[in-house]
């Protein structure tokens, strides 16, 4: 896991980087995947009245993904990665929407959320407005670029298209699927475009890459924000959702929303701090990663921390963002 969503970052540095675009020192050298990434519609679980999981298995490149129904329509919650894994999330949603309308959307523009998208056919795509231009500005350059990474990723987005907004809204956005509403709320912090979805029935919440269980906060992209992410928990612990559904990992509850919030706050204090005392990024990483390290020595992909205390660090002294290199 640790390998795969290392090098799972990498693409994120290099499109969003203005300087070099895939260069040979930041290809991968291995094949990215140790299974192929395919979406086990198969083990689709009824959450509770009308909420469907079909779980992350923990394998790269597949997040959980939500279909909730109403009397007059279904909505989809995220499609898999590529045109394969879009075909069987849409085969899934056909089987329980029965003929009722089918609404599909993207909790971000990144390829395992929304690059299944264009094969639901039929059906109605919603995005919102900040997804939406982040999306044309970067999906059709991670699509070629994913495709570099290996011949897993390859066959995965062989003929895949990407695939814009039928509907898009700002701000907020309610969606009647006929006696259920879902709530759509545009919430950027981890990409320019994040959006979480509100279950109003079962009370549940998705967070899309927003939140993981257990792992270090997703933060290579120059474009995450971090402390607007701390301000995005607080929006979202104050709902008091029952359940979290995040991006990658097992269902979760607020208690676990307020761990990563209490992480990223004691995080910035420990950056800031040494900042008083006029240590550089390089000498702040060094001094307080293995203290956060044994604080949170069960959670994944600790790796993510210099990027997380990169962030930090790029805000509090409002300088340009240094992204440590994953080689
Ligand atoms: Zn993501």
């Amino acid at each position: 896991m640790k390998f795969c969503l290392k090098i799972l970052t990498i693409p994120l540095l290099i499109v969003t980087s203005t300087h070099t675009f895939a260069t040979s020192s930041t290809q991968p050298k291995q094949p990215l995947l140790q299974s192929p990434a395919i979406v086990q519609i198969e083990k689709i679980k009824k959450i509770s009245s009308g909420f469907w999981l079909i779980p992350d298995p923990r394998i790269n490149y597949i997040p959980n993904i939500g279909i909730i129904e109403g009397n007059n329509a279904i909505l989809v919650i995220d499609t898999g990665m590529g045109k394969v894994n879009g075909q069987r999330v849409f085969q899934a949603a056909q089987k329980i929407a029965k003929g009722r309308t089918i609404y599909v959307t993207s909790t971000h523009f990144h390829p395992e959320h929304a690059f299944g998208a264009a094969e639901f056919k039929d059906a109605i795509y919603i995005q919102n407005k900040k997804q939406l231009n982040e999306s044309k500005e970067k999906s059709e350059k991670y699509l070629k670029l994913f495709r570099t990474f290996g011949s897993n990723e390859a066959n995965l987005l062989k003929d895949t298209t990407i695939r814009y907004a039928d509907k898009s809204y700002s701000v907020k956005f309610n969606l009647d699927l006929g006696h259920r509403i879902v709530t759509f709320m545009e919430m950027p912090a981890h990409t320019k475009g994040d959006q979480i979805i509100l279950d109003q029935q079962s009370n549940t919440v998705f967070m899309g890459d927003l939140y993981e269980k257990d792992f270090y906060p997703i933060m290579p992209d120059p474009d995450t924000k971090a402390s607007l992410w701390i301000n995005v928990l607080s929006q979202v612990i104050a709902m008091k959702p029952k359940m979290v559904v995040p991006g990658h990992g097992s269902l979760s509850t607020v208690k676990h929303l307020k761990q990563l919030q209490d992480h990223m706050i004691y995080v910035k204090k420990q950056i800031s701090e040494q900042i008083k005392f006029g240590l550089n990024q390089n000498q702040i990483t060094e001094k307080i990663s293995p203290q956060i390290k044994k604080r949170y020595a069960n959670w994944d992909n600790s790796f993510f921390l210099d990027f997380e205390i990169a962030n930090f660090y790029a805000e509090l002294t409002k300088t340009p963002i240094k992204l440590p290199s994953l080689n």
